[in-house]
């Protein structure tokens, strides 16, 4: 299914206006959002946006890690503002001590 990213989603409509599947995109506090039960996937509103927000399921960083980009699109990703900083911080790996 594609996401939303509404980091990026400037609330253009474009989408709106795109997706043939009456409802299956609508706006939302000025963020699109899509709905799963109704989208059919036929990728209408990822070429509409003008920001990339709307994104394919295979470049969710929820399901895929942040890695997978797709050459040819160009852009994208963002620059991840201080996403996954400081994952397993803290307890150090047992440095220093122990002095054989
Ligand atoms: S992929 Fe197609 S059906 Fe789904 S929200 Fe986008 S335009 Fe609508
Ligand atoms: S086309 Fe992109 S920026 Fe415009 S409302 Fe849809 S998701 Fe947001």
């Amino acid at each position: 299914m594609p996401w939303v990213r509404e980091d990026k989603c400037i609330g253009c409509g474009n989408c709106v206006k795109a997706c043939p599947v009456p409802g299956a995109i609508t706006m939302n506090n000025g963020k699109a959002k899509i709905s799963n039960n109704l989208c059919t996937r036929c990728g209408k509103c990822f070429d509409v946006c003008p920001t990339q927000a709307i994104r394919s399921n295979s470049e969710n960083p929820a399901l895929r890690g942040m890695n997978a980009g797709r050459p040819g699109r160009g852009m994208g990703r963002g620059p991840g503002r201080g996403m996954g900083r400081g994952m397993g911080g803290g307890s150090g790996r047992g440095m220093g001590g122990g002095r054989w």
